[in-house]
């Protein structure tokens, strides 16, 4: 059996007459950027998220640096965030011309961890941007009440959670914004680039408005902008998507349900932990070997019989050779846990579009990996997850 990491063409299927009107009704509209679809999807996308406003931009990555820079966040500024990330977290941050400072995740959620974020401000600290990692809020009340206490900013990194929530508070209630992506293969994709922040404030949201549309919120009026807007074509697909994504993401919290039955007792595995009160919505499965040495070893193993396993995200941010260190971008202190992710984790398929028999495929070949490695399997978890006991959120 054959088992996709993303079910793109099966999700274009099942609900193509709906994309392809709205595709219709933009072509033959005449509008094409800044149109009404637009306009209509930043009406429906902060409606979702219970905020008083929504802004489409040209991608998740513009998103974050443009809320850096409405924020007036720049060079000489520090923004705290974590390096088991994607690039693109710690990429905006330097194209905003500010220094990454990175701290460590807790070491089952992953999500940044908010014991080390008050150890690691220095007068020069501006802004955290917490990651909801794999699809899980990182724990935004701790979080919030940091920020508070020495007057930062938070920019909520939601490329990988739409339609998760926290216990007792929702995605951009106790930030200044949360940025998204809706690049295909996150939990809300279009067929292209694209990517929006939703924000409380009514002055960044103007700020934002202008800088993604050559600083100009009047015909031939600019001042300091950029080009990153989302098209109205893109804005169509999204919003025939956004209608059942509590749907998918329900489908997608039935299979992680599945796996982590299935998959329950192997002794090489950590599987991932949903905190009690929080809704998951399993951007991605991860599961973590015990020891480094088998990530690869069971990822070659699962592609080999047909499941395409893949890692996120293999190498943490800083041990990539090419971030720009120069600017003084560095870790806060050790990263343990972080490099454990790194070193450990496998992804197992997850869309909201799979098939029960494709799921049991995916368990019963882990298992049968796990078995032929039954000598080193431990019920301890891995060296640097053991050692940490994570202070803040007891995880
Ligand atoms: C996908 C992603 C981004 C970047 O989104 P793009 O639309 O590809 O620019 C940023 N942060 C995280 C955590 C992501 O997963």
């Amino acid at each position: 059996m054959k088992v996709e990491f993303y079910g793109h063409v099966r999700q274009y299927h099942n609900i193509q007459k709906e994309i392809d009107a709205n595709i219709k009704q933009v072509l033959e509209s005449g509008a094409y950027v800044m149109g009404p679809m637009l306009k209509q999807l930043e009406t429906e996308l902060a409606q979702y998220h219970g905020t008083k406003h929504a802004i489409g931009v040209g991608n998740g990555t513009d998103a974050i640096w443009l809320a850096l820079m409405a924020l007036g966040v720049g060079p000489g500024d520090e923004v705290i965030t974590h390096p088991n990330t994607f690039f693109a977290t710690a990429e905006a941050i330097w194209i905003a011309g500010a220094t990454a400072v990175f701290v460590d995740c807790c070491p089952k959620t992953k999500c940044i961890c908010p014991e080390k974020i008050a150890a690691a401000i220095t007068p020069k600290t501006k802004a955290i941007i917490p990651v909801h990692l794999y699809g899980q809020c990182a724990d935004m009340k701790a979080i919030r009440k940091i920020a508070d206490q020495h007057k930062l900013f938070v920019i909520e990194d939601n490329a990988q959670a739409i339609g998760a929530h926290g216990n007792g508070f929702r995605i951009g209630e106790l930030s200044d914004a949360a940025t998204t992506s809706f690049i295909i293969q996150k939990n809300l994709g279009t067929f292209g680039d694209s990517g929006a922040l939703v924000t409380n404030n009514a002055e960044l949201d103007r700020k934002i408005r202008k800088l993604r549309n050559h600083g100009s919120d009047k015909r031939n009026v600019h001042s300091y902008g950029f080009n990153s807007r989302l098209d109205d074509l893109h804005a169509g697909v999204l919003s025939a998507k956004l209608k059942r994504i509590d749907a998918w993401n329900d489908n997608r919290r039935k299979w992680a349900a599945r796996y982590t039955e299935g998959l329950k007792g192997c002794g090489n595995l950590d599987l991932p932990v949903e905190l009690p009160g929080y809704r998951h919505v399993y951007h991605l499965y991860v599961v973590e070997t015990k020891r480094p040495e088998q990530r690869d070893a069971l990822v070659k193993f699962l592609n080999d019989q047909g499941v395409d396993a893949k890692t996120h995200y293999s190498i943490a941010i800083h041990q990539q050779q090419g971030y720009p260190w120069g600017k003084g971008a560095r870790l806060a202190g050790p990263v343990p846990n972080a490099e454990a992710n790194a070193a450990c984790c496998v992804s197992l398929p997850m869309f909201p579009e799979l098939l029960a028999e494709e799921v049991d495929y995916v368990i019963a070949k882990v298992r049968e990996w796990d078995l032929a490695n039954a000598a080193t399997a431990t019920k301890e978890l891995g060296a640097a997850r053991s050692a940490a006991t994570c202070p803040c959120c007891k995880c």
